[in-house]
């Protein structure tokens, strides 16, 4: 079985698929994450980012064998992401090893295309949702800065997630959409279970 959870960054992506898997026994699938092993390979001067091996087991990420789970959660890494997503080659090759890992077992995916790209015939598809400036107060708490840097930055990298030719993020026509702004992450978990036990 495979739920697809998409939407903005801030939204409460990871903290909510990675509770839904613990919740389900399911394995958590972080998408981003590869983007931003892709990042971190070109900012480091890689000369084929896209042959790198990227490998997202145990809870860690790790990139031709170096453990980069910090590594690619810097503000630095996460512009570039947000850039290099926005090529087809780069889509193309991650998603179809996003497709390659979610093709057995029971998985909690997420990102901004899996339930349009990735897996439109995943069982369940969630859009998760929230205000700008609630989405841009959880990223500045992570981070330790100020909220309206994170919120400039955050207007920008939606902008160019949202209106890229290849892939932008949008809902997927049978999401169902959950806006996280001023819920706790147990009412979140707990809403999106009880939408998994309606279609298990
Ligand atoms: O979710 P996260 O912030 O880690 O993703 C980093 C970047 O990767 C996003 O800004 C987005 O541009 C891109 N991304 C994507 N498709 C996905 C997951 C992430 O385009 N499925």
């Amino acid at each position: 079985m495979l739920i697809a959870i998409d939407g903005p960054a801030g939204a409460g992506k990871s903290t909510v698929a990675r509770a839904v898997a613990d919740a389900l026994g399911f394995t958590y699938l972080d998408s981003g994450a590869m983007y931003r092993c892709v990042a971190l390979g070109e900012l480091r001067g890689a000369e084929d980012p896209l042959a790198a091996q990227i490998d997202l087991g145990g809870g860690r990420v790790t990139l031709d064998g170096e453990d980069v789970t910090e590594a690619i959660r810097t503000p630095e890494v996460s512009e570039r992401a947000s850039q290099v997503a926005a090529r087809p080659e780069v889509r193309g090759h991650l998603v179809a090893l996003q497709r390659a890992m979610v093709r057995d077992g029971d998985y909690v995916a997420e990102g901004r295309d899996i339930g349009t790209v990735v897996a439109p015939d995943a069982e369940l598809k969630v859009f998760l949702t929230a205000s700008p400036e609630e989405r841009a107060r959880r990223r500045a708490a992570q981070l330790g800065v100020e909220p309206e840097q994170v919120l400039r930055e955050q207007a920008e990298r939606d902008t160019r997630d949202a209106t890229r030719a290849h892939s932008p993020l949008q809902p997927a026509s049978d999401a169902l959409r959950v806006d996280t702004t001023g819920l706790g992450i147990d009412e979140v978990v707990a809403r999106i279970a009880r939408l998994v036990q309606a279609v298990r």
